[in-house]
C-alpha cells in the first residue's frame, strides 16, 4: 500500500510585492511537493477587501514565475469568490449550536479589554449570555454582528513537524474566535482550513507566526470533521543584527542617510524637509524616532532630496532582488538555506540538487540569519558559471524591470558581446552600470573631474598628451581587432618608454568619462572605430580647451 500523495500549498494574502519570507515558505512547500512527486498548489488568501488588490495578485504571480515556482492548480483559488461555500459551512455549524452570532460593537469590545487590562489578565472572549429578547431585540434592529466559532473549553496539542515538539494550549486560553466578519467575509481562520480540507493539502508550512493559530485551526477541523494536515512552522528570519528582517529596514537606511546628509553639510531639517515637500514637524519627529516610519511616497520624496537611489537600500521584496540584478536560481539557493541543511555542509546547489535533497526533517528550528554578504558572493559565483543563453535571458528580465537602461536599445548580439567583455560580477545592476558608456550618446559621456585631473592633466598634460598621439596612431589603424591595437599601442608604449597603464586609461577617460571600464582592446574592437575615435576627439577637445 502507498500513502497519499503528499499535497502542499502556498496561501499568500495579496497586500503587495512577496516578501523574501514569504518566497522562502513557497519554495519549502514547493520543494517538499517536487520532493515527493506531490502537488503544490497555490490560493490567494483576499478575503481582507481592504487591504487585497488585484494588482497585488498580479505581482505576486509574477513573482513566482520569476523565480521558478510553479503551481499545479490550473485554476488559481480566490477566497473572495468562495463566499457562498463559507456561508453554508457557517449557517450549518450556528444550526449545530458550534458557532453563533456575537453582537458587540467594536466599542464595546474595547471595554471588555480594557477591564481585564485592568485586571492584570489576558482577555479571553467567551460566549455571553444573552437573553432571547436581547438577541431579537439586536435582530429586529439588524444590528452588525459577527459571526465566533464555541471553541471547545479543552486543552489543545499538536506536534508541529519542523519544531519536532507538542504545542499545548490550556483549556483556560482558548477563546471563542471569529469565524465571519461584520462585513459578511469569512476570517482567515475559517477559510484557511475550509479551503485547505477541500483542495486535500495535508501539509502545511507556514511561518512561525502562525504557530498559535493552528490551535483555531485544529479544533475547526474537528467540528467539521476535516483530516488534520500536518503542520510545520517555519523558522523566522533575522537581519544579521538580530532584528527581524522587513521593510522597516528600508525606512532605517534612509533615516541613517537623511541624519548623516544633515550632519556632513549642515543642512537642517527645515530645509531637508522644505526640499521633500514635507512637514517640519512630521520630518523631524521621524529622524527622531527609531520605530516611526514615512509611508513610500514621503520615503521618495526623502531619497530624492539626499539622493538616494532605490538600488541603495537593502532588498527586502523578491521583487526588490530582481531588479537589482540577482538570478533568481541564486535567489532560490539561498533562501533554501535560510532554515534548511541539506546535509554535508553543501552550500551551492542547482534547483534539481535541492529538489533531490529537501526534507522536512532537515529544517532546522533556530532563526535564521540574512546575510547579505554571502547571497552576493553566491550571485558573483553562478554569475562566473552562467551560459550564454541563461545570461542573455537574465539580463533581459533584468532590463525588462529597469526600463531606464540604455542597454535595452541593444540587440542580442551586441547585448551579449557587451557582457562577454566583463566575464564574472557581482549583480546584473552592477554589469548594466559598468557596460552602459556603450550604449549611450556621446554627449551624454561624463568626464569624471577627478579622472581627467588625474590621468590627463597631471604631470604637465602628460595623459592628455598621449591621448592626442593615440588617437592619431588609432586613425592609422588597419585593422580593427582587439589583438591588432593592443599591438600597435604596445609599440606606442615601448617607443615612448611608459607602462601599457598611461596609454590606457587616457583611453578609458575618453569612452566611459572614467577610469574603470571593460578590459580595455576588447572594449575597442566591440565599439568599433568610428565610435571610438568619436570619443576620443570629443575628450581632446573637451579636456583640451578647458585647460
Ligand atoms: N494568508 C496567510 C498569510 O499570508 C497564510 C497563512 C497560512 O499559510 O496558513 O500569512
Amino acid at each position: 500500500m502507498t500513502s497519499a500523495a503528499i499535497v502542499t500549498r502556498f496561501a499568500p494574502s495579496p497586500t503587495g510585492y512577496l516578501h523574501v519570507g514569504g518566497a522562502r515558505t513557497a519554495l519549502f512547500a514547493w520543494l517538499l511537493a517536487r520532493h515527493s512527486g506531490g502537488r503544490f498548489l497555490l490560493r490567494i488568501e483576499d478575503t481582507d477587501q481592504a487591504r487585497s488588490t488585484q494588482q497585488a495578485v498580479t505581482q505576486l504571480l509574477e513573482d513566482l514565475r520569476w523565480l521558478g515556482l510553479n503551481w499545479d492548480n490550473e485554476q488559481l483559488v480566490y477566497q473572495s469568490q468562495r463566499t457562498a461555500i463559507y456561508d453554508a459551512i457557517i449557517d450549518d455549524l450556528i444550526g449545530k449550536g458550534l458557532a453563533y452570532k456575537a453582537y458587540e460593537t467594536p466599542v464595546e469590545l474595547e471595554q471588555l479589554r480594557r477591564e481585564a487590562e485592568i485586571q492584570k489578565r489576558a482577555f479571553i472572549y467567551r460566549r455571553p449570555k444573552w437573553t432571547e429578547g436581547q438577541i431579537r431585540k439586536w435582530e429586529a434592529e439588524k444590528r452588525p454582528h459577527v459571526v465566533r466559532f464555541a471553541m471547545p473549553h479543552r486543552e489543545f496539542r499538536f506536534t508541529d513537524a519542523v519544531l519536532e515538539k507538542e504545542i499545548v494550549v490550556a483549556a483556560e486560553q482558548v477563546q471563542d474566535f471569529v469565524i465571519r466578519k461584520t462585513d459578511g467575509m469569512p476570517t482567515y481562520h475559517f477559510a484557511v482550513v475550509v479551503d485547505d480540507a477541500q483542495m486535500g493539502v495535508n501539509h502545511i508550512l507556514r511561518g512561525q507566526e502562525h504557530l498559535l493559530n493552528t490551535i483555531n485551526h485544529i479544533a475547526l477541523q474537528e467540528a467539521l470533521g476535516y483530516p488534520r494536515p500536518v503542520y510545520g512552522h517555519l523558522p523566522i528570519i533575522l537581519n544579521p543584527d538580530g532584528s527581524k528582517m522587513g521593510k522597516r529596514d528600508r525606512d532605517k537606511k534612509i533615516r541613517l542617510c537623511a541624519q548623516m546628509q544633515l550632519k556632513n553639510t549642515r543642512q537642517t531639517a527645515e530645509q531637508l524637509a522644505a526640499s521633500a515637500g514635507l512637514e517640519t514637524e512630521a520630518l523631524q519627529k521621524w529622524l527622531s524616532s527609531t520605530s516611526q516610519q514615512l509611508d513610500l511616497p514621503e520615503q521618495l520624496a526623502v531619497m530624492r532630496s539626499i539622493g538616494l537611489r532605490e538600488a541603495d537600500l537593502p532588498e527586502i521584496l523578491v521583487h526588490d532582488f530582481r531588479k537589482n540584478g540577482y538570478l533568481p536560481e541564486t535567489l532560490l539557493n539561498f533562501l533554501a538555506l535560510l532554515g534548511w541543511s541539506p546535509g554535508e555542509d553543501r552550500q551551492a546547489m542547482s534547483m534539481e540538487q535541492m529538489v533531490s535533497l529537501f526534507s522536512l526533517g532537515g529544517i532546522g528550528k533556530a532563526n535564521a540569519r540574512f546575510d547579505r554578504a554571502k547571497l552576493l558572493a553566491f550571485n558573483t559565483d553562478a554569475s562566473a558559471q552562467v551560459a550564454d543563453g541563461r545570461l542573455l535571458a537574465a539580463m533581459r528580465d533584468f532590463l525588462s524591470v529597469n526600463p531606464d537602461s540604455p542597454l535595452n536599445s541593444a540587440d542580442d548580439g551586441r547585448l551579449l558581446a557587451a557582457m562577454r567583455l566583463k566575464p564574472g560580477f557581482h549583480t546584473l545592476r552592477e554589469l548594466d552600470s559598468v557596460l552602459r558608456f556603450l550604449f549611450v550618446a556621446d554627449e551624454s559621456i561624463e568626464l569624471e573631474a577627478k579622472a581627467v585631473e588625474k590621468v590627463l592633466l597631471k604631470n604637465q598634460r602628460q595623459g592628455l598628451g598621449a591621448l592626442v598621439d593615440l588617437l592619431e596612431l588609432l586613425e592609422k589603424a588597419e585593422t580593427w581587432t582587439a589583438a591588432a591595437l593592443e599591438t600597435a599601442v604596445n609599440q606606442y608604449c615601448q617607443q615612448k618608454q611608459i607602462g601599457l597603464g598611461q596609454a590606457a586609461q587616457p583611453i578609458r577617460v575618453a569612452l566611459c568619462g572614467g577610469t574603470i571600464s571593460p578590459p580595455i582592446f576588447e572594449t575597442l574592437q566591440f565599439m568599433g572605430r568610428q565610435a571610438t575615435l568619436g570619443r576620443m576627439r570629443r575628450c581632446v577637445g573637451l579636456v583640451g580647451d578647458a585647460s
